[in-house]
């Protein structure tokens, strides 16, 4: 017998945009006037061409490499990517998609092609991306300061690239070795120096550490213990003079770190993400010193929050697409097993939480920076709508990869059959890095009780879910509580439900 799945990939497509009508719906509420000619074209590539490169990069011979020493014994701490890693950073950066140039329409349109290409799991490239992202709004709101102006026009592509390549990215290093969750117990050092800092010290997970400039936390000497002494810096990976030597050669002076080793990482493997250590690094500082860690959370943090939002909806549509071709195809004594009602009844869940997740995604975004930019009430929303749906989207998204893969059975688990398990492995690393689920959950509910106040919380669901649901008076009782004790476990439930009304509510208004 020959057996043939020809039909299944068929079904799977060839633009990723023209198989999800939804996501034009949703860019047609949010951006009336955007013409979707260029999207359109995007989900053709993403479809094709990036989900071949980003295929391939995932293969385990194609993972990035560290050399520390070239042949003369210099030490060079390179890291190597492979060459289809490259190309899709040349063409994602070629178009600006990492870093947009500040507008709200810019960012509706970049934000649907990266949901596009985030089907195709991070790949190497999207931590890259999103890292960008943030350092982007970071040096916008300080871009009046000269050389973070510089920068700024280095990363939206209006000067060149200091480093070899003809773009510029950014990395974002806090976790030590002690702690990511905890900051203020941070120990890398700042001092001052002319008009810069020296920053030294380890830093233990440190991803993209390809970028030419990392946003760092670091506590200068003698400021206070605790989250108060951290202070924030933007860190070149290169100092001046820059020299593009002949032959296209480019001849680096790395600024004072060393790459000490690539992790060996179960998921995300195409990034490399490195333990390095500092010492006397040029560091410019960015906002007040003492303001390093609000300026982190509302800049930095909160954008790579948001593409970990971005990226579960994606997740959920890869898992959607290739459980709903498979069932079609794939029989099983004597029918189609999307015949079966167990199997229709998880297809049309997760074709409900996704389309939930893809709506909730530009629904949050327009709070977050439009509504939240002139609006104090919905920037606090936005805030804590954030934190809530970075933990719940990437958890329904581990859920939702992991019914396709059994659905797909044994085929399921082959990495060459699908990327269903590439970005299964991917998706676990969003529930984890950025703040993890607990410390969000235990933030949100902190942020609920001081910004929004236990009287004020029916208002909140109202504006965000539409109406007050049943348990309005339940998560009132569990906020008012929460100023004498933990009630975290008692949050939890109600954190999910708050994610899951608020998605609800933005795919009704579609
Ligand atoms: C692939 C990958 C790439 C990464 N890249 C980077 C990077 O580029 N830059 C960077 O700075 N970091 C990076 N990280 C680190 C990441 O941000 C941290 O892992 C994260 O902040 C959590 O810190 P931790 O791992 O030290 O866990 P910890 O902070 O030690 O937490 C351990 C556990 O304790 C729980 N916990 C902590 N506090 C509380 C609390 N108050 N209540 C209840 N439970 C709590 C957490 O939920 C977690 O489950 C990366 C991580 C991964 C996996």
């Amino acid at each position: 017998m020959t057996y043939s799945f020809a039909s299944y990939r068929q079904a799977l497509g060839a633009n990723w945009f023209d198989d999800d009508p939804l996501l034009a719906q949703v860019l047609k509420k949010y951006l009336p006037k955007l013409d979707l000619v260029s999207v359109r074209e995007f989900g053709g590539k993403a479809a094709t061409t990036y989900r071949q490169l980003m295929h391939e990069a995932g293969r385990t011979e194609n993972h990035p490499r560290l050399i520390n020493f070239d042949g003369y014994h210099n030490r060079i701490d390179e890291v190597r990517i492979c060459a289809q890693s490259d190309q899709v950073f040349e063409e994602i950066y070629g178009q600006n998609l990492a870093v947009g140039t500040g507008s709200y329409e810019g960012d509706i349109e970049r934000y649907a092609k990266l949901y596009l290409l985030g089907q195709n799991s991070e790949g190497g490239v999207l931590c890259s991306v999103a890292c960008s992202d943030g350092l982007g709004r970071l040096l916008r709101a300080f871009s009046s300061e000269e050389r973070l102006g510089k920068i700024l026009a280095q990363m939206e592509g209006r000067m060149p690239a200091p480093g070899p390549k003809s773009y510029c990215h950014g990395a974002q290093f806090v976790t030590e070795i002690q702690g990511g969750s905890d900051v203020g117990k941070n120990v890398v050092s700042a001092k001052p120096a002319g008009d810069s800092w020296r920053l030294s010290g380890p830093k233990w997970f440190c991803s993209n550490i390809i970028a030419d400039y990392f946003v760092m936390t670091a506590r200068p000497e003698g400021a206070p213990e605790g989250i108060r002494g951290v202070a924030l810096f933007v860190v070149p990976a290169y100092l001046p003079p820059f020299e593009k030597g002949g032959m296209g050669g480019f001849y680096p002076q790395r600024n004072g770190y060393t790459i000490d080793r690539l992790k060996q990482k179960f998921g995300s493997q195409s990034l490399p993400t490195a333990e390095v250590t500092f010492q006397d690094a040029v560091a410019y500082p960015v906002g007040p010193l003492e303001r390093g860690a609000a300026n982190l959370l509302e800049h930095v943090l909160s954008t790579s929050r948001f593409h970990v939002l971005l990226h579960s909806a994606a997740f959920l549509r890869t898992a959607e697409r290739e459980a709903t071709a498979y069932a079609k195809f794939r029989e099983a004594f004597g029918k189609p097993i999307a015949d079966y009602p167990l199997v229709s009844k998880t297809l049309a869940t997760l074709r409900q939480q996704r389309e939930a997740a893809l709506a909730g995604v530009f629904r949050l975004y327009s709070l977050w920076q439009r509504e939240g930019v002139k609006d104090p009430v919905a920037k606090v929303d936005a805030r804590i709508l954030l934190m809530l749906a970075k933990t719940f989207s990437s958890i329904q998204a581990r859920q939702g990869l992991t019914e396709a893969i059994i659905l797909l059975g044994a085929n399921g688990i082959e990495e060459e059959f699908s990327d269903l398990s590439r970005c299964l492995r991917d998706c676990l690393i969003n529930e984890i890095w950025e703040g993890p689920h607990n410390l969000l959950v235990t933030n949100a509910l902190g942020d609920l009780a001081r910004f929004v106040g236990a009287e004020k919380i029916l208002g909140f669901l109202e504006r965000n879910l539409g109406a007050i649901p049943a348990w309005g008076k339940e998560l009132q009782a569990v906020v008012v509580a929460s100023a004498k004790e933990d009630r975290t476990v008692d949050f939890w439930p109600l954190g999910e439900k708050i994610y899951q009304g608020f998605t609800a509510c933005a795919r009704s208004q579609i």
